[in-house]
């Protein structure tokens, strides 16, 4: 009997851990902006054994990286013209919270600053950098692409804006207190004085191609409505080098788009 009740609580403790580890990763995964893997224990990169060829297989966690059907990045080509709704940009200005999680470098947003789409706000959580581009335009990459992440609180689903990041002669200013601060190695987001304009990160111009799809990185959940806009915002080749001193490449291959909308605002 006093074996018995023995067993009972073991097997009870067993249970509470695994009740307990298991509701870690899910908060760890709720956590998970787009760069962030949900189980810090699997490493993943780039290239080679752990490259974006591999996701898929290195955890039940990341299968949609290889079974899913409307996966991220995508090749922008034969886009179908509509009249769509505008994207409600309501950026205010943020502290400059720069960090490198080890796949990209990131900037989290302070809080006030949100998209609405389609009657639906997403707020504001965080932008990174891809070099090259993850998206490419009829089959051809940009030196960089950015990525505003947001959030609908209520969904959780994600609502990310794409940049296309273009080479010029000129150092971008509203870009250079950013690049100015790279953190070549992998560090926290730390408290900032310095403040940026997130508004200004934007070209004038917000025609946008839009369509259902994916994290780019692990797991590769599809839970986002890309909004690519058209017209890119230009950096100098010196900014772009000190991004690509510390992420030589950072973009996964374009997936293929099967039976998905892609469309582009028509202006009218
Ligand atoms: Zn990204």
């Amino acid at each position: 009997m006093f074996q018995n009740t023995r067993y009972i609580l073991r097997l009870t403790l067993l249970i509470l851990l695994t009740a307990l580890f298991s509701t870690a990763v899910i908060v760890a995964q709720d956590d998970s902006e787009e760069e962030e893997e949900g189980d810090h224990a699997i490493h993943w990169s780039y290239a080679g054994e752990e490259g974006p060829d591999h996701w898929g297989a290195m955890t039940p966690d990341f299968t949609q990286c290889l079974e899913g059907t409307a996966q991220s990045p995508i090749d922008v080509t034969g886009a179908v013209a509509l009249n769509l709704t505008d994207i409600g940009f309501d950026y205010m200005d943020t502290a400059l919270h720069i960090f490198n999680n080890g796949h990209t470098i990131q900037v989290n947003a302070d809080e006030g600053s949100a998209i609405t789409y389609n009657e639906i706000t997403y707020n504001l959580l965080q932008f990174h950098f891809h070099h090259p581009s993850e998206h490419t335009v009829n089959g051809e990459a940009a030196p960089m692409e950015i990525h505003f992440v947001h959030q609908d609180p209520n969904s959780g689903n994600l609502a990310v804006v794409g940049v296309m990041l273009t080479e010029s002669d000129a150092d971008n200013e509203a870009y250079a207190a950013i690049f100015d601060h790279l953190p070549a190695e992998i560090s926290e987001a730390t408290a900032s004085d310095l403040v940026i304009s997130l508004d200004a990160l934007l070209p004038e111009d917000r025609t946008y191609f839009t369509y259902q799809g994916s994290l780019t990185t692990p797991p590769c959940s599809e839970i986002v409505r890309w909004l690519l806009l058209e017209n890119p915002v230009e950096l100098s080749a010196e900014q772009i080098a000190a991004f690509g001193e510390i992420f030589e490449a950072n973009a996964r291959p374009v997936q293929p788009l099967n039976n998905r909308d892609l469309f582009i605002d028509s202006n009218e």
